[in-house]
């Protein structure tokens, strides 16, 4: 048998072959822009879509609200033990109000919400039918479970109508899991559409991931189900802190029996550490201002509208409808060749590759952001627009 060593150094090799080798790098992020190998870039790769992330104005004012008290950085326990802290009922009570749901509960972060609370929810007996392009953290969610689980084609209500009138009569419960705006796409789901299929069976669920339009989308931020008025109709909501936020950790908003029972069997949430108190006051405090955030969400909005629009001009393939922008090129090294282009040319764009996204379909990744200069805007134009795009 191959000696365990030799036998990751030939994968790593592969994955180096196939231009899908990953590997740290420093970065050090200064306001919008990003320091790294030893330049200067603007950073188009991270999901601080508003901006709040890099405003040092919006956090000098909370910590001049803090005491030496106030800013705990550890729970020191689960808050199943003594890592309640009130900051976190504060939070949720604060996020419930908001939604104007029964209840909200806080993770640690979105990739433990969706691996702990899938498999709670569901037992063998149950299905989960499942967008074909939902994050990794929702397939291991899934993988998790102890219920049968199958994958839609992306966005297609007919084949998940085709699998809803097929099974729904020979399983207890079924989950349609999906995101509102997909992470490597940035395309829409069709929620509307998907709360009609769910109404027609009693026995099924919806669970909608917005980890990507928390912040962004709704007259209030709270997501495409505020935008598209069905928030009522989820009944599991999730979003994160991490991105348009600025902070870190997730939620999810559903029924107040479903909160008792998650905080008896999400594992994630039982047997960890909770968030330092000093970072759920943070995401409060970041909360109770999204609301009033109107400006930064359209700024965010008309800027996407002209980065899809310059790419469809030139004929890029690009399935968006938000501010994550793929340019899809199809080979993983050609891929990174036209990122480190970007890269050099002040854009701190990434290569997105397999196993991220399918075979075949590596891309470069635009997460635009509200805090973008108008001459930045129209540098990064300039270059798509040209006749200098990267690799031509
Ligand atoms: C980022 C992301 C997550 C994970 O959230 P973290 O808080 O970063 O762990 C979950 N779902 C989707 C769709 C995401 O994009």
């Amino acid at each position: 048998m191959k000696d365990l060593y030799t036998h990751i150094q030939s994968a790593l090799d592969s994955l180096a072959a196939e231009g899908n080798l990953r590997s740290l790098s420093h970065a050090l992020p200064e306001g919008r822009y990003l320091l790294a190998q030893g330049q200067r870039m603007l950073n188009l790769s991270s999901n601080d879509y508003l901006g709040l992330a890099a405003d040092l104005e919006l956090r000098a004012r909370f910590l001049a609200e803090l005491t030496t008290d106030d800013f705990m950085p550890s729970s020191s326990s689960s808050r199943l033990l003594t890592g309640n802290h009130p900051a976190f009922d504060e939070l949720e009570v604060a996020l419930a109000r908001l939604y104007d749901a029964e209840a909200a509960l806080v993770f640690n972060s979105g990739y433990d919400a969706n691996t702990g609370i899938l498999p709670a929810i569901v037992d063998t007996g149950d299905l989960i039918l499942a967008d074909k392009l939902v994050h990794a953290s929702l397939i291991d969610g899934m993988r998790l479970s102890r219920a049968q689980w199958f994958r839609f084609k992306h966005n297609n209500l007919k084949h998940l109508e085709h699998l809803l009138q097929k099974l729904a009569p020979s399983y207890r419960h079924i989950v349609i899991v999906t995101e509102s705006i997909f992470s490597m796409d940035g395309d829409e789901a069709p929620l509307n559409g998907l709360v009609e299929l769910k109404r027609l069976y009693p026995n099924v669920l919806l669970y909608v991931d917005e980890a990507h339009a928390f912040g962004l989308r709704g007259r209030r931020g709270l997501g495409c189900c505020e935008e598209q008025g069905c928030i009522g109709d989820v009944d599991f909501l999730v979003g994160t802190l991490g991105k348009a936020a600025a902070s870190a950790g997730a939620f999810v908003v559903c029924r107040r029996v479903a909160r008792d029972y998650l905080v008896n069997r999400v594992r994630p949430f039982i047997f960890t550490t909770a968030l330092p108190p000093i970072i759920a006051r943070w995401s409060r405090y970041v909360l109770n201002l999204l609301p009033e955030m109107g400006e930064r969400r359209q700024r965010l909005a008309e800027l996407s509208r002209r980065l899809r629009r310059v790419l469809r001009e030139q004929r890029m393939k690009c399935p968006s409808g938000s501010h994550i922008i793929p340019l899809i090129v199809g080979d993983s090294a050609e891929a990174v060749r036209r990122a480190e282009e970007m890269q050099r040319r002040g854009y701190y764009v990434r290569a997105v590759r397999p196993p991220t996204v399918p075979e075949g379909t590596a891309r470069l990744r635009f997460s635009l952001r509200a805090d973008l200069a108008d001459e930045e805007m129209e540098g990064l134009i300039n270059i798509l627009a040209g006749h200098e795009m990267p690799g031509k």
